[in-house]
């Protein structure tokens, strides 16, 4: 099996070339055609089996693909050029990403990132940021002003910023709930209800967990339609 047969994005496939990986895990293998195909994922898989990839590069292969055919319109930057020339005095807006993960800890939020951002590394107008409990909210401003398209979120700052109005999730397309047995253990499951019910029903969904009986596979078969369950 291969990156190529699963049906990735040749940018994507770049960045894997780049990256050194020569074959899809287990998990990848089972979970990329899935989500590519659209489809809601409930996936049971450990740290270290390449988890991060198996929903990261399918997303990015779909704003790849989405990029391709102009269907991304215009980029917030070139959004802000058009309004300035049309002399409007620039205003805040709150930033409408596309994609979202939920993660329990603030490593995990920044290793999700640092993995998005060497996935994406062949495409053009893909951002994404952490949104962490503990750091400066300045700038934290000041990258969700750059309006990126992927956020990585710890669930409590996240909640912070959705209640003040900086973050407006009408557009978003993906969210991803990593170690989500673990973001209950840690108590986050009233602030992962609110966020869930703050995008929008026609989202893809997909939860990766070390385990999904008991509580998380309940809150699982909740905020999924229809999802492919995978057992790694
Ligand atoms: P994860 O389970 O997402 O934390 O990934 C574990 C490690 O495996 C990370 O260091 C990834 O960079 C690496 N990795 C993920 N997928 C592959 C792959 N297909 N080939 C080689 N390394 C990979």
């Amino acid at each position: 099996m291969t990156f190529e047969s699963l049906g990735l994005h040749a940018s994507v496939i770049q960045a894997l070339n780049e990256a050194g990986y020569t074959k899809p895990t287990n998990v990848q293998e089972q979970a990329i055609p899935a989500a590519i195909a659209g489809r809601d994922l409930m996936v049971s898989s450990q740290t270290g089996s390449g988890k991060t990839a198996a929903f990261m590069l399918p997303s990015l292969h779909k704003f790849a693909s989405a990029q391709q055919t102009g269907g991304a319109g215009k980029t917030p930057n070139q959004e802000m050029q058009a309004s300035r020339a049309r002399g409007e005095r620039p205003r805040f807006k709150a930033a409408q990403p596309k994609m979202l993960v939920l993660t329990p800890t603030r490593e995990l939020a920044l290793q999700v990132t640092t993995a998005t951002t060497k996935y994406g590394s062949f495409m053009r107008n893909v951002r994404a940021i952490s949104i962490l409990g503990g750091m400066p909210y300045p700038k934290q401003m000041q990258l969700l002003a750059k309006n990126p398209e992927i956020l990585v979120a710890t669930p409590g700052r996240l909640i912070d910023h959705m209640e003040s109005g900086k973050i407006d999730f009408s557009q978003l397309e993906i969210l991803v709930l990593d170690e989500a047995d673990r973001m209950l253990d840690m108590g986050f499951i009233d602030d992962i209800e609110k966020i869930v019910d703050n995008t929008p029903a026609t989202r893809q969904t997909m939860l990766f967990s070390a385990t999904l009986d008991g509580v998380v596979g309940n809150m699982a078969k909740r905020i999924t339609k229809d999802p492919m369950v995978i057992q790694v």
